[in-house]
């Protein structure tokens, strides 16, 4: 394991953020670090924080290099030394193989997505029901719900900042694997016409 992902499953933010004289109010919040503000907006999580003013997201890792002014590799260090942890791997930042195989990763998730996304909105045309009366088919009603949520993850992957993007992966590594074994299963099963 790399120090950041060391650091980020060991540790909860919130406690970081306290321990290096971040005050956190009960429910969470405290005043930005990355915007002027007299209340506060940035709300901490247990593994991210999320500014509902000025929309800066991130890990412990970012917020800590956001207060003490270093590097996110400085303050990944500083973490691990204040936190007395230890990684099998202290070179932090990704060698150009690994970025290199870190985009092949972000790229065939982002096609396995749209993939994905094909077959959904197949499913909510063949399915929609055709006048009032007819019953509301269950394979619609998921396909309208899973739609929205692959374009949330595709949003991401387009849309955010590599950091972000890369906790993305992280998290969602389980859920990504269940819509490719579903997807598998769709070409399987579907023929879908082109249109
Ligand atoms: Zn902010």
């Amino acid at each position: 394991m790399s120090i950041f992902e060391t650091i980020k499953q060991s540790l909860n933010l919130i406690d970081v953020a306290r321990f290096y004289g971040i005050e956190v109010s009960r429910n969470g919040f405290t005043s930005c670090l990355f915007h002027n503000e007299r209340t506060p907006s940035l709300k901490l999580y247990s593994d991210h924080f999320y500014c509902y003013g000025c929309g800066k997201s991130g890990d412990v890792i970012a917020l800590i290099a956001e207060r003490l002014n270093v590097s996110q590799f400085e303050s990944a260090k500083i973490i691990m030394n204040d936190f007395h942890l230890s990684s099998d791997e202290m070179r932090v930042t990704a060698t150009p193989q690994v970025k290199m195989s870190y985009s092949e990763w972000e790229r065939q998730t982002i096609r396995l997505l749209n993939q994905y996304l094909n077959y959904l909105k197949f499913f909510e045309r063949t399915y929609a029901p055709k006048d009032e009366n007819e019953p509301v088919n269950d394979i619609w009603v998921e396909s309208i719900h899973m739609i929205s949520m692959v374009e949330y993850y595709l949003d991401i992957l387009i849309f955010e900042p590599l950091e972000v993007r890369q906790e993305f992966l992280q998290q969602y590594t389980q859920q990504l694997e269940k819509i490719e074994t579903q997807l598998d299963d769709y070409k399987r099963n579907f023929r879908l016409e082109r249109n």
